[in-house]
């Protein structure tokens, strides 16, 4: 009898860890990441080699990049059990509205009235996939009291404004979206699906965002790419 409740009580205590590693193995390999982004971002002039030019392309690929900095969060990062990073973060090691961010891709461009420091430019055919209208995501463009580091050209309220790739948009800033409580300087940019009816899909959520990697050229799924920072040609 005794025997036997050992054996469960082993039994029960290797399922917990199981699900414990389970859900904190994402988090987990955020850390090491987390590390990277804080290093960078103390001495930035140390890691050159890492930091990718803006608008410049890995290879044969549909996007640019949006902005210049080191790819510090990839998607499906993990800031806590349950979360689900949905874009990638750009760091540029830059002061607050210095360092520019310019559209990806030709697109229609929209930024509803209350949106401080984001844009969303709508793609009409998604150019890895033509058949699906896609969007694209842009934000922390404010700096930390929600003051607007986006171009004047794209007030609150723009729709449907035509724009090519390399377009200036604004400026990397650090707001967090809860005011005087700024995050790093960074640019989130991610790539969001359509609801099939025009309409872009809620960004939080990671299924409704699409792995940004074969539209950059770069590993940008932390599935495939644990703790690596992201760079061209990178095996
Ligand atoms: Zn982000």
């Amino acid at each position: 009898m005794r025997k036997r409740w050992i054996g469960w009580s082993i039994f029960i205590l290797i399922v917990l860890f199981i699900g414990l590693y389970l859900v904190l193995k994402d988090s987990i390999l955020s850390i090491n990441r987390s590390r990277k982004v804080m290093a960078f971002l103390r001495h930035p002039e140390d890691y050159g080699e890492v930091i990718l030019p803006a608008c410049s392309r890995c290879e044969e690929v549909p996007f640019i990049l949006p902005t210049e900095g080191m790819i510090g969060f990839i998607w499906d990062d993990s800031f806590r059990p349950g979360h689900h990073h949905t874009g990638i973060d750009i760091f540029s090691g830059q002061e607050v509205g210095t360092t520019a961010v310019y559209a990806a891709y030709d697109g229609y461009l929209a930024r509803q009235m209350d949106w401080k420091s984001s844009l969303i430019i709508r793609i009409p055919s998604d150019p890895l996939q033509p058949d699906r209208q896609i969007w694209t995501y842009y934000t922390h463009l404010a700096d930390p009291f929600g003051d607007s580091l986006i171009v004047a050209d794209f007030p609150p309220g723009t729709s449907e404004v035509f724009v090519t790739a390399g377009t200036l948009l604004g400026y990397q800033g650090n707001y967090s979206g809860v005011y005087g409580k700024p995050t790093g300087v960074h640019l989130h940019f991610s790539i969001v699906k359509d609801d099939g009816k025009g309409q872009f899909l809620n960004e939080l959520e990671i299924r409704n965002t699409l792995d940004p990697s074969p539209y950059f050229g770069l590993s940008l799924n932390a599935n495939e790419n644990p703790d690596h920072i992201p760079v061209c040609n990178q095996p």
